[in-house]
């Protein structure tokens, strides 16, 4: 059956190439300037992406008069859909001006609002992105423990430089990683005894989102929070993805305390957006006024992400916003998996909450098995019935998808399981 699914995926890239004229032009044209035509490698489609010219709601207008129902929420930044709220302070800062070079009022209660969402925030920085919040993250561990070592995990993702898979390895900043398996308690509990004093801190994600959206368990977490304790190590949680688990991230949930937090995606509205903070020790080396360390950085304090994130997390996205996207997450996931479990297609669903991934394999321990032409046909396919998920098969509902749009999107792989069902091995 190898030949029928490399015809299927040649089939289906055929057809999205007729109906994307447009699009198909206008890659080639930025194909001459920007590499494969693309500034941000994991939006790259085959055979080329479709160019986007508006969007409201939770839908996508592409170059070829295509709606799309957006399902991917932006990788998760875009929890927030594109609101009038959110547009109506970005036009205030267009009216006040901008690009002040000093600092104004926004801010303040944009760290207020997240030092009150995170009990272990008593400080925080804000940055341009998740990457550099985790850089940030890391060096200040780094210096405030006078160590060198970094544990990380295998398949976990930091940020482009800071990516643990094994395309991630030539632009990885050569920091001194000890690289463990995720989830296993074992192999932690010998490598903090084997590297213990040696360990600046740890930097993991509560749930593995580019990973294969993969949650941490429960005990592995508090396991990793008992062994850096132990050793004087700065436990670092990467919740740029899963802070919008609850309103304190996934550590709420969790009930586990970490030394520091990185933060990004959707706190920022849909703008550039990156924050670290944590314990007063470790952000108070950053004050100024002590000779503290520099932190620099020209649009740290831009004032449409200061304006728009003190909104977002002080007023737009509460405990019950969360929980109902949250909820349609839990529902839609299980829906799917009820799909799959119902045909011959051998696919399982991961996630938490909102943030799901369908992955071509029957369990989530054969993830580095997948064949990538299921991942290539089921994202066609889709996509052909008006659904927009990553390649990879990650979605990231918005607060603007509703239980209609997840319903529409269960019946359309429902139909990509009937039609492809004489593939399956
Ligand atoms: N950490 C995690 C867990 C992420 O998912 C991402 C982005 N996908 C980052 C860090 C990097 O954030 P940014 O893209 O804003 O640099």
């Amino acid at each position: 059956m190898a030949d029928g699914l490399t015809e299927a995926v040649a089939e289906a890239r055929r057809r999205y190439a007729e109906a994307n004229p447009r699009s198909r032009e206008l890659a080639a044209r930025a194909a001459r300037v920007l590499p494969g035509g693309n500034t941000r490698s994991v939006l790259h489609v085959e055979p080329f992406a479709f160019r986007v010219v508006g969007a409201d709601g939770a839908v996508l207008h592409d170059a070829d008069g295509h709606d799309y129902v957006d399902l991917l929420g932006d990788y998760s930044a875009g929890l927030l859909g594109r609101g009038s709220t959110v547009a109506g302070v970005i036009r205030d800062v267009l009216d006040r001006g901008w690009s002040y070079g000093a600092m104004s009022e926004p801010e303040t209660t944009f760290a207020e609002a997240v030092v009150a969402r995170f009990p272990s925030i008593d400080q925080v920085r804000f940055t341009n992105s998740g990457t550099e919040a985790n850089v940030m993250a890391l060096m200040t561990a780094r210096y405030a423990t006078g160590r060198d070592k970094v544990v990380v995990f295998d398949h976990g993702y930091h940020g482009g430089p800071l990516y643990f898979g094994d395309a991630g390895a030539p632009l990885r900043i050569p920091f001194d990683y000890v690289v463990l398996p995720y989830n296993d308690i074992g192999a932690a509990t010998r490598a903090f005894e084997q590297h213990g004093a040696e360990l600046a801190c740890v930097l993991v994600e509560p749930m593995q989102g580019s990973g294969g959206c993969i949650p941490g368990d429960p005990d592995f977490l508090a396991h990793l929070r008992a062994l850096s304790t132990a050793v004087g190590a700065v436990l670092i949680f990467d919740e740029v993805m899963t802070l919008r688990l609850s309103v304190g991230g996934a550590q709420q949930l969790l009930g586990i305390t970490p030394d520091m937090t990185t933060l990004g995606k959707y706190l920022g509205g849909g703008l550039s957006f990156g924050a670290f903070g944590g314990r007063a020790d470790l952000m108070g080396t950053f004050d100024p006024a002590r000779g503290g360390l520099s932190h620099a950085g020209t649009f740290n304090n831009n004032a449409f992400t200061m304006a728009v994130g003190a909104v977002v997390a002080a007023d737009l996205v509460g405990a019950e916003a969360l929980a109902t996207v949250n909820e349609r997450g839990d529902r839609l996931r299980a829906g799917l998996q009820a799909r799959f479990d119902a045909s011959p297609l051998p696919f399982c669903v991961t996630g938490w909450g909102s943030l799901l991934c369908v992955h071509p394999v029957a369990s989530p321990a054969e993830i580095d098995e997948a064949d990538v032409r299921w991942r290539d046909l089921f994202f066609h396919d889709v996509l052909d019935a008006g659904h927009y998920t990553a390649p990879r098969g990650m979605l990231a509902l918005s607060m603007a998808v509703s239980d209609d749009d997840t319903g529409a999107f269960l019946e359309a792989v429902e139909r990509f399981c009937e039609r492809r069902a004489g593939l399956a091995a």
